[in-house]
């Protein structure tokens, strides 16, 4: 990433700045769908999560499900957005073997949640970023067409469960702010418990909507939306690759057309799949099963009184009360789970040396084993402990690391590991001095060096002593020693 905005597609005669924006599918978090009863866990045996409901059996009726109200109207909140008290339940008709009801229940012209805002830190300043809606709906279920040669099979296991879509603005202008875009969105939806973001279970995916213009040109150009990208790389190579197709197409002296395309991971390329004419006319009409959702101000305020410590709040207040820079306040507050664990070591510890351990030593760990803070090896009282060893000058930072090492192996507490090891530092005077007149009588030829001038050889004594004594002496008094002895 760049200290100034400097995202364009150059080409010899013109820049071209191009311009994003997402509608992403966040999975609610909740036990059950949005209509009915039936669980929405992850990864369970085909079509054992289905009622009547969820496959449309005739006569059956949906009945909301409060807690994704709940839900839908928290992250309203958490995007700073206007939560509309009256919403209506859509149908959204289309034909296809995963959709057993013929229609998918949605929100179309009064959603749940109206505009708001998210705020991204990018390397040259903070950008706010507006969302024009969420929306609740339901999910498909899937089809799979990968077990046999002549059939599909149906999982209407994710049939009916609740969707989020949150519309964005046609605000944002490079794959790095799409990526800071949604990691916030996760972020914020995780501190809020509203949706776990985990994108290989396709809790979160995006419509990517791209166009581009000319540098300096006010009009939009006509975009194309790529389907249901559900990774963030992914993202981010799909408009690379889009932006240049369409600058392409235009300096070629052809138009773009408007239409839905589809990102090909392998060949890095979008491909088209319908186009404006082929849309799909989905004839929304208000669902006359379902009344409009009414909720009370005093049910929203309720939640609002009740929400936690929001990312942005949280990053000001590691700012301002621990001396955090942005970066290290940002990497912090990342995931509640991590703040949360440096909250709980500097308790007890010093928080310089503490955050410097967590996110360099503690986390190259981590990224390492693919764990998740939650199952950190280190224990964040572990942490702490070993943090105040090194203050308190018990051990040298070196040793630390050594014993951090084996505190990731064994999940055991610092002094035990350095007892065990017999790694406590060698701080007793007479001990030290005898290792160093050692030294020193077996490098007469050097001193003799040293007292000459060659001042440069003070470091190698310093040296020669620590490795006899395995790195453990203390290195304060192993200077006033030495010093002392080379004097003589
Ligand atoms: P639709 O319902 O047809 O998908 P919307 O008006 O809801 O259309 O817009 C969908 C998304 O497209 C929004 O995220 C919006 O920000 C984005 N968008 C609209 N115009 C443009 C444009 N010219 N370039 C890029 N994105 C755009
Ligand atoms: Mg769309």
């Amino acid at each position: 990433m760049k200290d100034k905005f400097d995202y364009f597609i150059k080409t010899e005669n013109n820049k071209w700045e191009v311009i994003i924006g997402l509608e992403v599918h966040a999975q609610v978090t909740s036990k059950s769908k949005l209509f009915s009863s039936s669980s929405t866990k992850f990864g369970g045996k085909p079509n054992t999560q289905v009622s009547l409901v969820d496959s449309a059996f005739p006569g059956m009726l949906p009945v909301i499900n409060k807690f994704c109200i709940e839900q839908a109207v928290k992250t309203g909140l958490g995007l700073n957005a206007k939560i509309n008290l009256r919403s209506i339940f859509d149908r959204k008709n289309y034909f296809y073997a995963d959709l057993p009801a013929g229609y998918q229940i949605s929100q179309y012209k009064n959603p749940i949640v109206g505009e708001g805002s998210v705020t991204l830190d990018m390397p040259y300043g903070t950008k706010k970023v507006g969302i024009e809606r969420l929306h609740l709906e339901q999910d498909a279920g899937k089809s799979i067409h990968d077990l046999s040669p002549d059939n599909t099979f149906v999982d209407l296991n994710r049939s009916g469960v609740a969707l989020m879509e949150i519309v964005s603005k046609p605000d944002l202008r490079s794959p790095d702010e799409v990526n800071s875009y949604v990691k916030k969105l996760r972020t914020i939806m995780r501190y809020l418990g509203t949706c776990d973001g985990n994108m290989q279970e396709g809790s979160l995916r995006a419509d990517v909507n791209v166009s581009v213009r000319k540098e300096g040109e006010k009009k939009f150009g006509t975009r194309c939306e790529i389907k249901n990208v559900n990774s963030i790389k992914f993202m981010e190579m799909a408009i690379e690759s889009e932006a240049k197709r369409q600058v392409e197409l235009i300096e070629s002296g052809k138009k773009i057309v408007q239409e839905t395309r589809l990102f090909d991971t392998k060949k890095n390329e979008t491909r088209s799949m319908r186009s404006k004419e082929e849309a799909h006319d989905y004839r929304y009409f208000p669902d006359p099963d379902l009344l409009p959702l009414e909720i009370k101000q005093s049910f929203v305020d309720n939640l609002k009184n009740k929400l936690p410590e929001l990312p942005d709040k949280k990053k000001e207040r590691f700012i301002n009360k621990f001396k955090l820079t942005p970066y290290e306040a940002n990497v912090l507050i990342s995931e509640n789970n991590i703040s949360e664990y440096f909250e709980e070591v500097i308790k007890s510890a010093d928080i310089k040396l503490a955050k410097n351990w967590i996110i360099v030593e503690l986390f190259a760990v981590l990224n390492d084993k693919n764990l998740d803070i939650k199952d950190s090896p280190v224990s964040s009282k572990n942490l702490a402990n070993l943090v105040n060893l090194i203050s308190s000058g018990e051990i040298s930072g070196k040793i630390a690391k050594k014993v951090f090492e084996l505190m990731v192996q064994s999940g055991d507490e610092p002094s035990k590991i350095i007892k065990d090891k017999g790694l406590q530092q060698q701080s007793d005077p007479k001990e030290l001095e005898k290792i160093v007149k050692n030294v020193l009588e077996k490098n007469l030829d050097k001193i003799t060096q040293y007292k000459a001038g060659k001042e440069k050889l003070y470091g190698f004594f310093v040296g020669e002593v620590m490795k006899a004594s395995s790195g453990k002496a203390n290195p304060k008094l192993v200077n006033d020693i030495l010093k002392k002895e080379l004097k003589k």
